[in-house]
């Protein structure tokens, strides 16, 4: 049996940019095939199978795939669709820090409400009954959820719906559709997922591998490299203010008695106004360096 590992990724939407560099930035390198569904690493055991973000949980959740990279909402409907099957789960390993959205209720804009009771006896359009149901059952809620596969947004103008619950980002296509959103019932970005399954030791070094280093990569977009002088005697206070950092080196200057060398690792965005905040605590020749790689 091949002790190669295999990934799946969104063939062709939202994710599939964000995933495909993620591994990139991992260090895989692939060939994409003619028939695009499967990219074969060139320079580790580790494919890429692209496939309709729908498929991604239960092909994690059989070990077709070991890892997988797939929207929160997309996961949890599978599971509250699985709830009574009793199937396995693919294991969430992490957020990754893309994808972001939520699944909301929405209403044209004159529907009166007032919280979930007013969704009682009401139709709502939804590609997500199974989390909608399961928000409506945990409120106590009679309504009839019409199940649509696309184009949610404009079954109240169709007649097909009171209410709809669909996915929104900037909520440009509920403003067009001129609904408005009354209520947020779940928050999603997108995931690392794992295979439950038992794999060989091969195998799941593998695994465990490639999630460090997507661990890394998620880390490192925020984390700066900062560089700075200050005097001795304000060194605690700008330890205080630098975000997310762990203890800084600091290092005397050459000649200088009173005033030393600062680096640190922040692990948060590092703004203008915290550069600000350093200087007016005496910080000077502050220099902030993007940073590469990092391993735990
Ligand atoms: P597929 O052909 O793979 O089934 P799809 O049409 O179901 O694709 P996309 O529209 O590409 O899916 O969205 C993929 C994921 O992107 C969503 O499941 C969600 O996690 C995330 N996402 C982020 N913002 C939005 C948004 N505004 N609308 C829809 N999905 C979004
Ligand atoms: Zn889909």
């Amino acid at each position: 049996m091949s002790e190669r590992i295999k990934i799946a990724v969104q063939k062709s939407g939202r994710l599939s940019e964000n995933s495909l560099d993620l591994l990139h930035r991992c260090g895989l390198q692939y060939a994409r095939s003619q028939s695009r569904l499967y990219c074969a690493g060139e320079n580790m055991p580790v494919d890429i199978l692209l496939v309709r973000d729908d498929d991604i949980p239960s092909m994690v959740q059989q070990g077709v795939c070991e890892l997988g990279i797939v929207g929160e909402n997309v996961l949890r409907e599978q599971q509250e669709a699985d709830r009574e099957t009793g199937n396995g789960q693919a294991t969430v390993v992490r957020g990754l820090d893309f994808g972001y959205c939520r699944l909301s209720i929405a209403a044209p804009r004159e529907t009166p409400y007032a919280g979930p009771q007013s969704l009682d006896g009401r139709r709502i359009a939804t590609s997500y009954p199974a989390i909608l149901g399961r928000y409506l059952a945990r409120h106590g809620i009679e309504a009839k959820i019409v199940r649509l596969a696309g184009a949610v947004e404009i079954a109240p103008s169709l007649g097909q719906a009171d209410f709809i619950c669909d996915l929104v980002s900037s909520g440009n296509t509920l403003n067009a559709n001129d609904l408005r959103e009354t209520e947020v019932i779940l928050d999603s970005e997108a995931l690392l997922v794992a295979t439950p399954r038992t794999l060989s030791p091969e195998k799941q070094a593998w695994v465990d591998r490639m999630q460090r280093r997507i661990d890394g990569v998620v880390r490192v977009r925020e984390s700066k490299y900062i560089m700075l002088h200050a005097p001795r005697s304000a060194v605690a206070e700008i330890s205080r203010l630098l975000p997310g950092s762990e203890t800084p080196t600091v290092v005397s200057l050459d000649g200088c008695d009173n005033r030393v060398a600062m680096h640190a690792v922040c692990r948060e965005t590092v703004f203008w106004e915290t550069l600000e905040a350093l200087k007016d605590a005496g910080a000077s020749a502050m220099l902030v360096l993007p940073v590469e790689k990092m391993l735990a």
